[in-house]
């Protein structure tokens, strides 16, 4: 069973009223639904550097690479006040072990990407990233990342999502204690995880397992942990998972009878050509799995990567 998984999250997307106006901007998928599964660890850089609520509004400007933060009227320049705040502040973050952060899409402090930032004629080019998500993301490279806006595309939630839980499941091996049989433990569970990301990656992630013995452990943990967060990181395809939904199939060539075959393929071929989602061929694995008692299905964290509430995998 996972403990919750920490979540670092602009905190008016939770409904606190932090933005410069006293607003928020609330989500409601991100309270009600993944709420029941993370613990958010709230952050908003402007209100938590000292400029407080009310206050006035900014925008990034000059060189999109290195923009600064600039309030809109009085024309005061906030960036160094910020960022040696978030530089201070991304430290103190490492002592709560978050798994991700979701950031508030277009915000100049929080924005991870596409952020406008205004030239000196007062045309914006959408190429900013704010001046907190900016930090952030430099002294946590590995940690998942999204804003609110991209998690309202179905694909790109179920990949957040589900590297939130990969995550957390590694963080919870490595509190086991470095051992060879826990590392090949974890390895084993997430097999058809890693190869409906990347089939490279499962190769290479296969071969290290085995050469386990000749590695010391650190070593050997270190390059897991680099090729695993490598691998959650690449998209699935349809194409991808249907090779890993071919693959598990294959755990069940003598049991299965020849009308469960033939039903499974039509399944999986509806998801291939798009008619039908990846939770209906998934769901009829896990019905064999279950009939015919699959021990290494059953262990397979792709066959249940995450919670059914979160309603993932069910969008074509
Ligand atoms: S976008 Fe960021 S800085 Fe603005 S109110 Fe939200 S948390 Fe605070």
């Amino acid at each position: 069973m996972l403990n919750k998984i920490k979540l670092g999250i602009s905190s008016c997307l939770l409904g606190q009223k932090v933005r410069y106006d006293g607003g928020h901007k609330w989500d409601r998928f991100i309270t009600d639904t993944l709420g029941k599964f993370v613990e958010f660890v709230p952050v908003c850089p402007e209100a938590e550097c000292g400029l407080g609520v009310p206050r006035e509004a900014m925008r990034l400007e000059g060189d999109p690479s290195a923009p600064r933060l600039m309030t809109r009227r009085t024309r005061e320049d906030h960036t160094e006040l910020l960022a040696r705040w978030a530089q201070e502040k991304v430290v103190r973050l490492e002592a709560e072990d978050l798994c991700g952060f979701i950031f508030k899409s277009d915000s100049p402090s929080s924005g991870m990407e596409r952020v406008k930032v205004y030239n000196d004629r007062g045309m914006p080019v959408t190429k900013g990233v704010g001046v907190f998500a900016r930090i952030f993301m430099e002294h946590f490279p590995l940690l998942p990342v999204e804003d609110e806006g991209r998690l309202h595309d179905p694909g790109l939630r179920e990949h957040f999502i589900e590297r939130l839980f990969t995550l957390k499941r590694w963080r919870q091996t490595l509190a086991l204690g470095p051992s060879r049989g826990n590392l090949v433990d974890f390895h084993t569970r997430h097999k058809l995880l890693v190869l409906a990301h990347s089939p490279k990656h499962y190769r290479l992630l296969g071969k290290l397992v085995a050469q386990a013995k000749a590695m010391s452990l650190p070593q050997l943990y270190e390059q897991y942990q680099t090729g695993l967060m490598e691998a959650s990181s690449l998209k699935t395809t349809v194409k991808k998972n249907v090779n890993v939904l071919l693959h598990a199939m294959g755990y069940f060539k003598k049991q299965l009878s020849a009308g469960e075959k033939e039903e499974l393929l039509e399944v999986i071929e509806n998801y291939r050509k798009g008619y039908i989602p990846l939770i209906v061929p998934v769901t009829l694995i896990n019905h064999y799995v279950r009939k015919y008692d699959q021990a290494y299905l059953q262990s397979q964290y792709y066959l249940h990567p995450h919670p059914i509430e979160l309603k993932l995998r069910n969008h074509v």
